[in-house]
């Protein structure tokens, strides 16, 4: 019996224990930290063998098989001591792809991601296709293709889980775009950051494409000086290209087969350019997929958006609250701004993972009326902005800022939270700051 020793015990960790124990594996799942609950309830349920809180090396280093959580940095003292004794250390989502044939779609990005993965899953479940949606979004991949494979997944892929493959193939990439993000894990290099995102392109044959975003610098200058053996199939919203997606009189116009789509924007359900981006790269991989064009529209109408992305929360008092709390970047709240049509109150800050705000200064001074800080080291937010904002106020929970918010604003302005930072000084993670956010909007 080969042995699998899973590194994490979260979701894409207890996923690909339960799919080796399928396999006829000799399974041994390890965590650093405390296995949540539910988790631990799998894994018993399952009779695997676990350990928390500690990791056996005696016990690792007899695996014939790595999985490792995309948590886990790549260079820290166990994964290079497996490295060095040869022991492949590999990602779920590569475990979960030797069993199955499905066709793959895969999505990445530095932002964008779950908003186009679930805008792709909703188009193609509407047109009748036997889909699954894992990766970083719902139930792992592994868990999946252990209980019942579809024919096609949609998968959401952080860079992490692309530095561990080796075989793993996307029939259909899309590169939805590439900011600086996560640097931390990549010794601060950029370029190391982009090479890794374009892993995703890794094992494509000429058969296979690559949808990707054309306005994005970082994505342009990579294929200049990089061979891709997949078939190009870009979108711009800032000019037009012969085989892919573009704007023209306020239509998306896309041209990859014989049935030209042309689809005005205001049909679209999801607002904002970089939406216009995200249902361009979801419609074109659908139609490669040889979905109708009709379907495809009806299901860019009535789809419905994502939690926490620029999410529609209430109207109180002729104010409209907006929940951005997923805008963890700078990149994110710049198109969140870009698409506010009235005068915004602002809440931002938490965690920043080296932002540099100047970008958004142009935005701020024609939109936001006042900023609301909701983060406990706030200086750089209140040293950028001074000089354009008259009012900023310094807040400390959700509850607080929505009041203060509510209070600087008037009828017919909105309050936007995008954060453009991390959440974990004040909350649990994004989730948490959004519903918060959101109960306080209620409680109004
Ligand atoms: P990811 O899964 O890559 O984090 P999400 O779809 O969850 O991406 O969106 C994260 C944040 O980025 C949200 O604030 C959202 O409004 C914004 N966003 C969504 N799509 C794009 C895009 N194509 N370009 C830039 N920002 C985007």
């Amino acid at each position: 019996m080969k042995k699998l020793v899973v590194l994490g015990g979260g979701e894409s960790g207890v996923g690909a224990a339960l799919l080796g124990v399928q396999k006829h594996f000799e399974v041994f799942v390890s965590d650093k930290s405390e296995i949540t609950k539910k988790y631990k309830q799998i894994l018993l349920n399952a009779n695997i063998s676990f350990e928390e809180k500690q990791h056996t090396e005696s016990k690792i280093l007899t695996a014939d098989i790595v999985v490792k959580s995309p948590g886990i940095p790549d260079n820290v003292p166990l994964v290079l001591k497996l490295k060095e004794s040869g022991i492949a250390v590999i990602s779920e989502i590569e475990f979960a792809a030797k069993y199955t044939s499905a066709n793959i779609i895969g999505i990445t990005g530095s932002n964008g991601k779950t908003t186009t993965t679930t805008l792709l899953h909703h188009i193609l479940k509407k047109a009748g296709l036997d889909v699954g949606m894992a990766g970083n979004i719902g139930d792992s991949f592994a868990a999946q293709v252990a209980l019942k494979t579809h024919a096609n997944y949609v998968l959401e892929l952080s860079s992490f889980q692309l530095d561990g493959i080796i075989d793993f193939r996307c029939h259909i990439a899309i590169l939805t775009n590439i900011t600086p993000d996560h640097l931390d894990r990549y010794n601060y290099n950029f370029e190391q950051y982009i090479s890794s995102k374009f892993g995703i392109i890794k094992n494509q044959k000429s058969t296979d494409y690559l949808i990707y975003d054309a306005d994005n610098e970082a994505i342009s200058t990579w294929l200049k000086n990089n061979k891709v053996t997949s078939k190009l199939v870009p979108f711009s919203v800032e000019r037009e290209v012969e085989f892919g997606a573009f704007l023209e009189n306020k239509q998306i116009i896309i041209n990859i087969t014989k049935e030209i789509i042309k689809m005005p924007l205001s049909t679209l359900s999801v607002k904002g350019k970089h939406n216009v981006k995200n249902a361009m790269a979801a419609t074109m991989a659908a139609q490669l997929l040889k979905v109708r064009k009709e379907s495809i529209k009806e299901s860019l109408e009535d789809f419905e958006g994502v939690e926490h992305r620029l999410e529609n929360v209430a109207k109180v008092k002729g104010v409209s609250y907006i929940n951005d709390s997923k805008a963890t970047n700078v990149n994110a709240t710049f198109y969140a701004l870009e698409c506010m049509d009235k005068q915004t109150i602002w809440i931002v800050g938490g965690v920043d993972k080296g932002n540099d705000y100047n970008d958004l200064l142009p935005l701020v001074r024609e939109k936001v009326k006042a900023i609301v800080c909701l983060g406990l080291d706030n200086e750089k937010i209140k040293n950028t902005f001074s000089n354009v904002v008259d009012f900023i106020v310094e807040t400390a929970g959700a509850e607080e800022a929505v009041k203060v918010a509510q209070k600087l604003s008037e009828q017919g302005d909105a309050v936007l939270l995008s954060p453009a930072c991390a959440s974990f000084d004040l909350f649990e993670n994004y989730e948490d700051r959004g519903r918060q956010f959101k109960q306080a909007v209620k409680n109004l």
